[in-house]
């Protein structure tokens, strides 16, 4: 082919003349694959100079064209000229538009009427489809495989025209969303309740509805109101009519139970919400604690032999061991209970839960700090835990007593106190430096 492109260019000297929009880059020939395309003005001049290069390089290779496979297309040639050039040159004549590879070859735009088979490519596959019954999933695996591949390959050789596009996207459309069903019947997004209700108050529901949703039959038809527009509502437990919004939704499909009686010790407002998450957790006892492990591997013994309390080593862990019987706990509860008024709870979760019980609920800022001081003590522990467990760092009693402390500091930091001399009483029993009075009035 090469050697049939130098050819070509010898020829294409003076008085040869380049195809109208071939001149500019001097293109002679195309070729794709084993097609090769010619592009020659149409006078006869130049064809017989085409004609000598292309008898040049039979004699040369021993290939010459094959006139039954081979076609000439004109344009804008007068018919007198076409006949000399088909003396020349024995092709046949090919008429525009002419398919090639699967796309039509045009001298113009691409109209919409070139585009029709495209069109009716789509109809013919969609028809194929609609016998199957194909879930959504399905049609829509289709349309992005098959359907879309269609249009894309056409898009990529053309520029197709915006009501070619439109046609495509309603057929898909409809596939997508109806496979095969009566579309609308009749009713658009503007359509209102009272469309399909009768003069005589029944529903006028399509048959191809019904037939999928017999539900539709069972529903009651609501009394119209002159010409009220349409109002979505919500049915709620009680059987009232509100107005619908999601959170009355959710309101009505969750689960609902009574208040547990430590809510108030997990939530409050003041909490550290890290910490709280924690012991919500810890009072519906779902920590991941040895003995409840030790359920799930009811099978391979050797591991639950080699369990222990990472903290204090001795038995397996529980909830009611790390708050707060074991040794380890012990000593840091004992160390931090001393900072506010919880002198009474023990080690034991009893004893915490009778605390709960009594003071969960008050909104005294001493007994919210102990609140803060509990969940604080409870997280940090469990973390000692995981940390000498999962890696080998320990820290001591005394360490994490301080963790804990300076986290319960760091939130009262940011506490808004009604009163003022609570405020100073809280600081000086945690120390904290109440800077707040030196600060000189700017005003
Ligand atoms: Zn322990």
């Amino acid at each position: 082919m090469e050697v049939l492109s130098l050819l070509l260019q010898k020829a294409a000297s003076a008085p040869y003349k380049y195809h109208a929009h071939c001149a500019k880059q001097k293109i002679i020939n195309v070729t794709f694959a084993d097609d090769l395309f010619i592009f020659v003005h149409g006078d006869v001049v130049s064809v017989k100079k085409v004609k000598e290069a292309l008898q040049t390089f039979t004699n040369i290779s021993g290939l010459a064209p094959s006139p039954a496979k081979s076609t000439v297309f004109f344009c804008n040639v007068p018919q007198s000229i076409r006949q000399e050039i088909m003396d020349i040159m024995p092709f046949q004549e090919g008429v525009f538009p002419v398919r090639y590879l699967g796309v039509p070859l045009i001298s113009s735009r691409l109209l919409f009427k070139d585009c029709q088979v495209l069109i009716d490519r789509m109809d013919k596959k969609i028809a194929n489809w609609m016998t199957k019954s194909l879930s959504f999933a399905g049609r829509l695996q289709l349309i992005n495989s098959v359907l879309s591949s269609m249009n894309i390959y056409w898009a990529s050789v053309f520029i197709i025209p915006t009501r070619v596009i439109k046609e495509l996207e309603k057929r898909i459309h409809r596939f997508l969303w109806n496979a095969g069903l009566e579309a609308n019947a009749g009713f658009n997004l503007k359509s209102s309740v009272a469309d399909v209700i009768d003069a005589s108050g029944h529903w006028r529901w399509p048959q191809a509805w019904l037939d999928l949703f017999p539900v539709l039959i069972s529903i009651q038809t609501p009394q119209l109101v002159g010409n009220a527009p349409d109002r979505l509502t919500w049915k709620d437990l009680d059987g009232n009519i509100v107005e619908f919004d999601s959170a009355q939704v959710w309101h009505t499909i969750r689960n609902r139970d009574n208040h547990a009686a430590w809510a108030n010790m997990v939530w409050f407002s003041q909490c550290v919400p890290g910490h709280s998450f924690h012991m919500w957790l810890v009072f519906r006892n779902k920590l991941k604690t040895q003995d409840r492990l030790a359920v799930w591997e009811a099978g391979s013994a050797t591991n639950l032999n080699l369990m222990c309390c990472p903290l204090c080593k001795h038995g397996r862990d529980s909830r009611d061991h790390l708050f707060f019987q074991c040794g380890f706990a012990n000593q840091v509860w004992t160390n931090v209970k001393s900072m506010v008024n919880l002198e009474s709870v023990d080690n034991t979760w009893q004893s915490l839960m009778q605390w709960v019980d009594q003071y969960s609920n008050s909104k005294k800022i001493d007994d919210i700090v102990c609140k803060l001081v509990v969940a604080a003590t409870s997280y940090y522990v469990w973390q000692e835990r995981n940390s000498r467990l999962f890696s080998s760092n320990q820290l001591t009693e005394l360490q994490v007593a301080d963790k804990i402390k300076n986290s319960v500091r760091l939130r009262l930091m940011g506490f808004k106190f009604q009163v003022d001399s609570a405020r100073r009483g809280i600081f000086r029993i945690w120390k904290i430096d109440d800077n707040k009075d030196d600060v000189a009035d700017p005003g």
